[in-house]
């Protein structure tokens, strides 16, 4: 999951990627001046604790996009970045995804103890054009940060950053068209050319959505608001990085147990450590309210509701069409099924091999029982 965090808003225009920026949009019509950069009532978010102490963002909530309706650079809020990054490095357990166009005042921002970059925080340069990109970009590489990562969008043209990620320094780029009434197009063959580079110096791509005004082949499509994410998933163009690093503190809770607490004789270590490097499965943990259940109930308690889960949700032949992921809540046990690949009998099968044409056995309820008591016993270790 991802989520926002705006501790100021209000921005000012840069350059072109801003003409038809979205919070003028929004803020225009409810007759709000953009220009004005003020303190939201969201600036300390990442500390606020509820009635129990706990911290109301959770790690399900990583990564969090700070400041997407202003700049997180901009100078008006220079008086107010202290406290961000304090809380950010309160907050090491969560992931920030800073996204700027003013990478040009970085080093007049960053706290006294930056280093080379916190780990927890990426930061996003976004070029919109090629003069934006060798503008912003060689600055950008020459600061110190541990997490990169570039973003074209509003894409306004075909733009070569090939020298740049040569670098090795960017760990992925992402591009997408403008929305709204104005928007202006954005051309398929831009991104394919962006996605080949990404292929070629083996960067991860990601194209994140197509705008309102869309060329392909030559045709110009106008696309609804609601559709433009899902119409650039199905050019399937995305592309992951071979042997995409992973950051010690991104790596799962699941796979830090098992390379630190290693036991031979656990009959679930193996398909614990295979869920474990699936990016699905190992981002999924418990909420606060599912760790104050769990702990407020006895362990003979949990397994036994787990095994009468199991069976009311499994046992059974459930014909193709209504064999989904379970989308309950409400119980830890329905978390640790889709983290388990145990949420549906489609996914019983390719985990587990579990025939779908057949009602369980009793070893097999037995074994799903036992394999989510186990994951529930790890993330409640390891949160
Ligand atoms: S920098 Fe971003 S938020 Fe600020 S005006 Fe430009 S597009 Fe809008």
């Amino acid at each position: 999951m991802q989520s926002v965090w705006n501790p100021w808003h209000g921005c000012k225009k840069v350059s072109a990627g801003c003409q038809n920026c979205y919070v003028y949009r929004i803020d225009s019509a409810f007759g709000r001046d953009s220009g004005i950069v003020e303190k939201t009532k969201a600036f300390d978010y990442p500390v606020k604790k509820n009635k129990y102490g706990e911290y109301k963002l959770t790690c399900s909530d990583s990564p969090v996009y700070v400041c997407l309706s202003s700049d997180f650079f901009i100078d008006e809020a220079d008086k107010w970045r202290d406290d961000i990054w304090e809380m950010i490095k309160t907050r090491s357990d969560i992931d920030f995804k800073i996204i700027t166009k003013r990478i040009e005042r970085f080093m007049d921002c960053i706290p006294y103890d930056w280093g080379e970059g916190y780990e927890n925080v990426t930061v996003i340069c976004t070029c919109e054009n090629q003069e934006m990109a060798d503008k912003r970009l060689p600055i950008f590489l020459e600061v110190p940060i541990k997490h990169r990562e570039i973003i074209h969008e509003p894409m306004l043209e075909s733009i070569c950053i090939s020298q740049y990620l040569n670098s090795g320094k960017i760990e992925r780029v992402s591009c997408g068209g403008e929305s709204g009434e104005n928007a202006r197009i954005c051309e398929y063959d831009w991104v394919v050319n962006t996605r080949n580079q990404c292929v070629l110096h083996n960067v991860s791509f990601v194209f994140r959505q197509t705008g309102a005004n869309f060329i392909k082949d030559g045709k110009i499509y106008n696309i609804p608001r609601d559709k433009q994410i899902s119409q650039a998933e199905k050019a399937g163009i995305n592309f992951k990085a071979l042997n995409e690093p992973v950051h010690e503190r991104k790596k799962s809770k699941i796979q830090q147990y098992y390379e630190s607490d290693y036991d031979a004789d656990n009959p679930f270590n193996s398909i614990l450590l295979q869920l474990s490097k699936s990016p699905f499965h190992s981002d999924i943990s418990l909420s606060q309210k599912d760790r104050r259940y769990y702990l407020s109930h006895s362990i003979e308690d949990i397994k036994k509701e787990t095994g009468e889960i199991v069976k009311e949700n499994l046992y059974r032949v459930i014909p193709a069409e209504k064999d989904r992921h379970t989308r309950k809540w409400g119980h830890p046990v329905y978390v640790a099924q889709r983290a388990t690949g145990c949420c549906c009998r489609r996914c019983l099968y390719e985990w587990h091999n579990i025939p779908t044409n057949r009602r369980l056995t009793e070893r097999e309820l037995q074994y799903i029982t036992d394999l989510l008591m186990e994951w529930m016993k790890r993330d409640m270790k390891y949160l």
